[in-house]
């Protein structure tokens, strides 16, 4: 009975998300974290080496815990700079043996996005996608592997998706714990053990409701107008300013301070009275943050910008 659920969501899936079948889906629990882990278990040979880009909070968190398997190299950082933008690097600075670079294709704290995915020759991409996962089109064969916490676009919390091209399975480390074995778990449905069975079937029905909307590159439509019309206001405010450099803003999530920690404190406070909640900025950098996922419609970014335009007049 079961297993009917679970090849329904794996099939909506594969359908929004254009998955070819060269490509395993795997639904996992341990979040985009236990991932962390689970990339250099199965792609980082023993005495091979990764490279990895330090975009941000998260970004930086993989890139620590793959150093527990082997030798990472951090390729490119902006985390000098309060990770305003996306760090800038070529081909010619990956190492041509590396196993894989690993990227953040959005970083959910600071607010940046890659607006073009990096060239990688023949070095295998793996992206966690876990903050813009059906956000956007994305070709999933320019990717060795994607996977995200679900918990943003794809469902309720508590899994991970995993979407990675077959040939790169087959060559877990060792000692790699039967449950972050990704070959295994190919090979078993991700049903090693009782899977999150009531988050792949609520996946299942979130999956449904982006085919209503008219699949990804809809809600992608949506989703440039909301950032657009939110950075806009942000862009002509006396009082708001943008903290992500403009060329790698998110879409997702748009970050902005006033300047004075204590008033974007009050900004967040009556904002929340007016029925505008959750806008206070991730507790590492403070500040103001609104997170507009597929599940947020166009009207509440609407009431959120016409909230700070009158906010704007009594406080400047
Ligand atoms: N990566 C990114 C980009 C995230 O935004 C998050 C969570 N917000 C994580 C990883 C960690 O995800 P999880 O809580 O599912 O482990």
């Amino acid at each position: 009975m079961y297993l009917e659920i679970y090849q329904y969501t794996e099939a909506a899936f594969r359908s929004v998300m254009n998955i070819p079948d060269d490509y395993a889906v795997l639904f996992l629990a341990g979040g985009a974290t236990g991932e962390f882990s689970a990339i250099p278990m199965n792609l980082l040979p023993e005495d091979g080496i990764a490279d990895y880009v330090d975009s941000g909070n998260f970004a930086h968190g993989a890139a620590v815990e793959a150093k527990k398997f082997g030798n990472i190299r951090i390729v490119a950082s902006s985390r000098e700079e309060n990770y305003v933008r996306i760090p800038a690097f070529s081909l010619s600075d990956l190492d041509a043996n590396a196993a894989y670079l690993h990227i953040t294709t959005n970083n959910t704290i600071f607010g940046t996005r890659y607006t073009a995915l990096p060239e990688t020759g023949d070095i295998p991409l793996v992206a966690d996608a876990s903050s813009n996962i059906l956000s956007e089109v994305y070709d999933i064969r320019k990717f060795g592997v994607m996977y995200a916490g679900v918990q943003k676009n794809i469902g309720p919390a508590g899994m991970a998706v995993l979407i990675v091209r077959k040939d790169l399975l087959g060559h877990p480390r060792a000692n790699t714990p039967k449950i972050y074995d990704c070959t295994k778990q190919a090979e078993a449905d991700s049903m090693i053990n009782t899977p999150p069975t009531f988050t792949i079937y609520m996946a299942g029905l979130c999956l449904d409701w982006v085919k209503d909307q008219g699949g990804v590159s809809a809600l992608e439509q949506v989703n440039i107008e909301k950032a657009n019309m939110l950075y806009d206001c942000i862009d002509n405010s006396k009082l708001f300013k943008g903290t992500a450099d403009k060329e790698f803003r998110s879409r997702m999530n748009v970050t902005f301070v006033t300047g004075n920690p204590d008033s974007d404190a009050a900004f967040v406070k009556e904002a929340a009275s007016n029925g505008l909640v959750n806008l206070k900025g991730h507790r590492l950098v403070g500040g103001i943050r609104a997170s507009i996922y597929n599940a947020m419609p166009i009207e509440g970014v609407k009431k959120l910008v016409d909230f700070m335009k009158e906010y704007e007049v009594h406080h400047v």
